[in-house]
């Protein structure tokens, strides 16, 4: 969640009354940083991933593995190393929702070089081990997107009762207890609170039971009337998931905006691929991914607003969760394809258009300002719109879509950002490696080719449901553009596809499986990596960083034409092979002890799983960029 501002959370009562203020001064503060920033020109591509892990703790003697609630000791000691040497840490650590995670990225973002990809990997091995060493003998760091246990009878460790009657607790779940909200910044636990207060009840993320044979309906806790749904009441089953996500420094502000919609469409594309989270509360459900339930999480709209009773004063109906999939897209070549009906604030929108933004950014804000403030600190409530953004980031940061735009910060060195963040976890640093060299390779495409991957935004949201279904990736197919290449930019010898010939009322886009989006289409569509050896070939690419490529290509290739298993459809597999499974959907003590088990065998590469990696995770990477090479990634970028 990067740095947080310290302080003391106003209650929830006062936040409601002064989220008025805050949005007022929020539009004002953003129009100042617009008109201030946006003519910054020529930043270079810069570039980080994000990590979240989770802390385990095995139990050996009664095979049981539990979340380990001692993030914020182990950040202490973290921080502490970084604040001795900011500049010379290989990574920076924050903490995140729950007592159980961290959040780890690159010391310093990596920049336009090709040979940066050589390091990646490298590092994201680094941050492991540097963790690895602050941990007691019998607790992991484990890249994991859902602790499949999570909200079990004691899941904690140490272990806490749920306290669902005790008008003071943040969450009154009846699975989660507070006490594995992280601990160690008011953020947390208030945003728990705030949210189920405006909501006027806890949160409720519903989830289909996978149903074997033996599958006990119905399900335990499950709603009345909806027998066969995974009830899950509290913040911490979703904002407790862990993801994987990618910040990228745009060279100007029209940059950031074409990036910002070309890799919405990607977003379902890359949730599908990613797709690590098949259990949730000890039960295997028919989804495969996170996205559904940490969007139900923190799904903080009324009934009201919801869409299920009638509206209340001052009440209007709101679609989607604050956490969700983007709304509209911000480049003048997008708005023909924003066709779902955007909810804003007139007075704000009028205020911006006042402030000379267009009308694109202009609506993308007022949309985002349709929310309230879910958490204030007394100390931020009077600022300087000249010079403070808190306002703006208050909202800005608690809309957690696919995709966030983000502008500078003031009086900084960093340029206009975006990041994508739909990613799942792999088990493996170089799967992770491989994630991130690919779509960062495709930004760099996208750019250099002036490809189009738009698509109307009422499609990208069916494809978001697609992608979380079970065996999404092999099995789903999903609307993407037939013709990305509008003005055949793509030069290279192996070009030989011809896009299929479109009339004038035939649409633009076709239901596509993830291997042809990704491996292509004979004649028709040249997919995804493809498009990226072309791009290669016109680039000097040194040997070590041409093999670092090629082998993390190849497992996207794979993974795609369904070769290899996503880390979802593993975990099923996993689960539903074990001696110890019942057919009943049930993941056990001992079930769920000796999948964290063989993750953390894995990841630690004790042992290779074919299925999941290939040819095994013998990649080779280097901890230091040679120098000699810097061939510059950005060479097409509008400002260079
Ligand atoms: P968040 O908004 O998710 O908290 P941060 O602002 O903390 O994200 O940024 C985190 C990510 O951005 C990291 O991966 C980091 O390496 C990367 N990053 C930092 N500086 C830059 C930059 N100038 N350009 C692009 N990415 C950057
Ligand atoms: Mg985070
Ligand atoms: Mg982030």
């Amino acid at each position: 969640m990067g740095l947080l501002s310290e302080g003391s959370p106003l209650s929830w009562e006062e936040t409601k009354k002064l989220s008025p203020h805050v949005r007022k001064h929020g539009i004002e503060q953003f129009i100042n940083l617009y008109h201030r920033l946006k003519d910054r020109k020529g930043d270079v591509l810069k570039w980080g991933d994000e990590i979240e892990y989770i802390l385990v703790k095995f139990d050996e003697q009664k095979k049981k593995a539990q979340v380990s609630l001692r993030a914020q000791e182990i950040l202490n000691i973290l921080n502490q190393k970084e604040q001795n040497d900011p500049e010379g840490v290989k990574s920076l650590w924050r903490p995140e929702y729950g007592a159980y995670m961290i959040e780890g990225t690159p010391g310093k973002p990596y920049g336009g070089s090709l040979a940066h990809f050589n390091v990646v990997e490298a590092n994201m091995r680094y941050r492991r081990q540097e963790v690895s060493a602050l941990l007691h003998p019998d607790e992991s760091v484990i890249s994991f997107t859902n602790f499949p246990r999570l909200g079990c009878d004691k899941f904690t460790y140490p272990e806490y009762d749920t306290t669902p009657d005790d008008e003071s607790s943040a969450a009154r779940s009846l699975y989660f207890p507070d006490e594995a909200i992280y601990p160690g910044h008011p953020r947390f636990k208030t945003l728990t609170r705030n949210i189920r207060m405006r909501r006027g009840e806890k949160v409720a993320i519903k989830l289909q039971v996978f149903k074997d044979k033996n599958t006990k309906i119905p399900v335990d806790g499950s709603p009345l009337g909806e027998p066969s749904t995974v009830l899950l009441d509290a913040m911490g089953f979703g904002m407790g998931c862990c993801c994987l996500q990618l910040t990228f420094q745009a060279c100007c502000i029209e940059e950031a905006r074409t990036l910002y919609d070309q890799l919405t469409p990607l977003c379902p594309i890359m949730l599908a691929f990613t797709a690590a989270s098949p259990a949730y509360r000890g039960y295997l459900t028919e989804s495969d991914c996170r996205w559904n339930v940490i969007s139900a999480s923190v799904d903080c709209r009324t009934s009201g607003e919801r869409g299920e009773t009638a509206l209340k004063g001052g009440e209007r109906r709101i679609y989607k969760s604050r956490y969700d999939s983007i709304d509209s897209y911000l480049s003048s070549e997008g708005e023909k394809y924003n066709d779902v009906s955007l909810i804003y604030d007139e007075t704000l929108y009028n205020r911006l258009r006042e402030g000379n933004i267009d009308h694109l950014l202009a609506q993308h804000i007022a949309h985002l300002f349709i929310r309230d403030s879910v958490s204030l600190f007394s100390e931020k409530v009077n600022q300087n719109d000249e010079e403070d953004t808190d306002h703006f980031e208050n909202i800005q940061s608690t809309n957690w879509q696919t995709m966030r735009f983000k502008p500078p910060p003031i009086n900084s060195s960093i340029g206009w950002r975006v990041e994508f963040r739909p990613c799942e976890l792999q088990l493996t640093d170089f799967e992770n490696a491989a994630i991130v060299c690919f779509v960062v390779l495709l930004t760099r495409v996208i750019l250099s080719y002036k490809l189009n991957f738009l698509i109307p935004i009422s499609k990208v949201d069916e494809n978001m449901q697609k992608a979380q279904k079970r065996d999404a990736c092999r099995a789903e197919k999903f609307w993407f553009r037939k013709n990305v290449d509008n003005s055949s930019n793509v030069k290279s010898e192996q070009n030989t596809f011809e896009y299929a010939k479109q009339s004038e009322t035939e649409e633009e886009y076709e239901e596509m499986t993830i291997d042809e989006i990704i491996n292509g289409k004979p004649k028709t569509f040249p997919g995804l990596v493809p498009l990226i050896h072309s791009y290669l070939q016109s680039m000097d690419v040194d040997a070590d960083t041409h093999c670092t490529i090629q082998q993390y290509l190849r497992l996207i290739q794979k993974r795609a034409s369904g070769e290899l298993l996503t880390t979802a459809t593993w975990i099923r597999k996993e689960i539903l092979n074990h001696s110890d499974y019942k057919g009943d959907s049930v993941v056990t003590e001992l079930i769920n002890y000796d999948l964290l088990k063989k993750a953390k065998d894995i990841q630690e590469g004790r042992i290779v799983v074919p299925e999941l990696l290939g040819f095994g995770n013998n990649s080779k990477t280097k901890d230091d960029i040679p120098s000699a090479i810097e061939k510059y990634l950005s060479v097409n970028g509008c400002c260079n």
